[in-house]
């Protein structure tokens, strides 16, 4: 019962690993009512094996949780994408996105808020249409890569998730509001929870030519989205290069 509370208020593969480790080490010492000899202990053998092995596996998938993932957004981290971009090849589109005016925000309602923001937009992208993977690249800018697209081709993708966000705003949690369990209705009409807008602005690039190596789309990309900044931010640019 400790563990099963364990998994669901930590979930890490740990907690995960020990509970399937504990059952089949329930299974194991069952056998031991059978007797110690012939088929029982080679159950025994065989249950007591598989507790060692489910263990090790959730030390290793945990530490590749630590390693590839961030720990604030549950998205793929930056390691995790600097491993995809050593895998890209042919026709693909890559979208850096950066929050708009985060600074001020995180000012205005503190980190807190500023971190439930990221958390929010971290969940928009991991839905993302068109095969594209999310990552979060570091503070408050994500990437998405699109395998297989051309700029052009992911834009509609793109574009429809920075509407998504610009249009859900982001509603305040008050501080004695639980994180999981949302108020009666009732309640929440009479508190009107003050809304915040937030929108991101994106630049697009793809592999062409003139950017031919990942790091070089990286860059195009970024070139992109200062200029996605500049036009006023919330908008969405597609590198100049691109073929239209
Ligand atoms: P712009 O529209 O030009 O992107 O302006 P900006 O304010 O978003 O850009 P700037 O780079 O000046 O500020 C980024 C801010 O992001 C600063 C930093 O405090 C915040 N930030 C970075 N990582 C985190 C994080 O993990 N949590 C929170 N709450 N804030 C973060
Ligand atoms: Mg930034
Ligand atoms: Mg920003």
């Amino acid at each position: 019962l400790l563990l099963l509370t364990l998994v669901f208020s930590r979930r890490t593969k740990i907690e995960q690993g020990l509970l399937w480790a504990l059952v089949a080490m329930f299974l194991s010492v069952n056998q031991l009512e059978a007797g110690l000899s012939g088929p029982a202990s080679d159950a025994l053998f065989f249950y007591s094996g598989t507790a060692g092995l489910v263990l090790v596996f959730a030390v290793l998938e945990h530490g590749h949780d630590i390693a590839y993932r961030d720990e604030l957004t549950g998205l793929p981290g930056r390691r995790a994408f600097n491993n995809v971009m050593e895998q890209l090849g042919g026709t693909y589109a890559i979208a850096m996105c950066d929050v708009d005016h985060f600074k001020r925000f995180n000012d205005t309602y503190g980190h807190d808020a500023g971190d439930q923001v990221l958390r929010m937009v971290a969940a928009k992208l991991s839905q993302v249409g068109g095969n594209g993977r999310a990552f979060r690249y570091g503070g408050e800018e994500f990437l998405v890569v699109f395998r297989g697209r051309s700029a052009r081709e992911a834009e509609p993708f793109m574009e429809s998730l920075r509407r998504s966000i610009a249009d859900a705003g982001f509603v305040l949690r008050a501080p004695d509001r639980p994180a999981s369990k949302p108020r009666p209705a009732k309640e929440t009409k009479q508190t009107s929870a003050p809304r915040v807008n937030i929108s991101i602005s994106i630049g697009l690039a793809e592999r062409s030519k003139r950017h031919s190596t990942p790091e070089l789309v990286l860059d195009a990309a970024d070139a992109t989205l200062y200029r996605a900044k500049e036009a006023g931010r919330n908008c969405l640019k597609i590198d100049e290069s691109a073929p239209s």
